[in-house]
């Protein structure tokens, strides 16, 4: 979009070009999330609608000018691909779509739009496909970005891995496959363990409330897009119950995006954390930030590497 302003000549110095680009920005995402819905990337269109959004993908670069899939699109948009994304849009389009739809009224009560009362976890899993949906949403996610958080450091010496609310396991199982001798135990629960297990393999298996219920002990565990959840009092008790049951020289690792430490970036991270305003209890961090939660539940040595992709690493020991 700023290229197409360039190029008409309407860049000066005070250009539209960005507010015209956000102003748009919503329309493109809803494109893309439609034609999933309506199934373009496994079928043709049949109505003169529909070839008004199959246009509109062409001009996305989502299809092709014979509306077969791109690439990417083929990859990403396809609902039988392994690497699929479509269950974290559909996710965003039934969902997600309304809580963003009242950012303004999160942003001055400070508190997550949806209606229902009951746990966190039972908004986002309100019927059974509701959770299979947004599960195999995060798997996508994590098929990109799980390998990178499981390389972050040399996981090597841990003997037993346990992932708390690990969900379809595709941290566990990049780990394990990276430490083939390594125990590694998906923790999540109940209601998310049959899917888990339709997806998850070679792993082990826990189900229980992480708030609630004992962990099975492990030198290793890990929390993946779980602090960024939680209230501050919530995130305090679980790093305490995580400290407890940890042996001396074990650790924790964490996987979420990091904010820069000036709160300056990166624009996913602040998008992810207005995201946690809409539809969670918390919001995403610095690394300094994750350093004081750490250091007041015992934890010192800690170490973070940024992966470049959705979630970044952060690896704690105990002393
Ligand atoms: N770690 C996964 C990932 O990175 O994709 C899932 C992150 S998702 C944001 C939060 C996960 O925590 C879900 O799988 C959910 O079922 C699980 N969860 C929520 N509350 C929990 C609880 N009280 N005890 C155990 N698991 C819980």
């Amino acid at each position: 979009m700023a290229n197409h302003w360039k190029q008409k000549g309407m860049t000066t110095s005070h250009s539209p070009a960005k507010i015209l680009d956000l102003l748009e920005a919503f329309r493109r995402s809803k494109v893309m999330f439609a034609a999933v819905e309506i199934g373009l990337f496994e079928r043709k269109p049949e109505t003169e609608t529909e070839v008004r959004l199959a246009e509109a993908c062409v001009s996305l670069d989502l299809l092709n000018p014979d509306f077969s899939p791109t690439p990417d699109a083929a990859r990403y948009l396809k609902r039988n691909s392994p690497d699929s994304l479509v269950g974290y849009i559909d996710f965003s389009n039934r969902a997600l779509w309304k809580l963003w739809g009242d950012l303004e009224g999160a942003v001055r009560e400070g508190t997550h739009r949806w209606t229902a009362s009951g746990t966190l976890f039972s908004n986002f899993y309100e019927t059974d496909d509701d959770m299979r949906e947004y599960l195999s949403g995060l798997h996508g996610f994590g098929r990109i970005s799980s390998p990178l958080v499981a390389s972050a450091f040399d996981l090597s010496r841990f003997k037993t891995l346990v992932d708390l609310g690990g969900a379809t396991g595709h941290l566990t199982m990049a780990i394990k496959q990276q430490h083939p001798d390594m125990r590694a135990i998906l923790f999540d629960l109940p209601r998310v363990m049959g899917f888990a297990k339709t997806i998850a393999s070679g792993i082990e298996f826990a189900e229980g409330d992480f708030f609630a219920d004992p962990f099975p002990s492990a030198d290793l565990y890990a929390v993946a897009r779980i602090l960024h959840d939680w209230t501050e009092e919530k995130i305090h008790k679980l790093l305490e119950k995580i400290y407890q049951a940890l042996p001396s020289g074990g650790a924790l690792l964490i996987a979420e995006k990091l904010m820069d430490d000036d709160h300056g970036g990166p624009i996913g991270a602040h998008m992810q954390s207005l995201n946690m305003l809409v539809c969670a209890e918390g919001r995403e961090r610095s690394l300094p930030e994750y350093e004081t939660l750490l250091r007041a539940a015992g934890f010192n040595q800690i170490q973070a590497k940024r992966t470049g992709s959705l979630v970044d690493a952060i690896l704690a020991e105990k002393p």
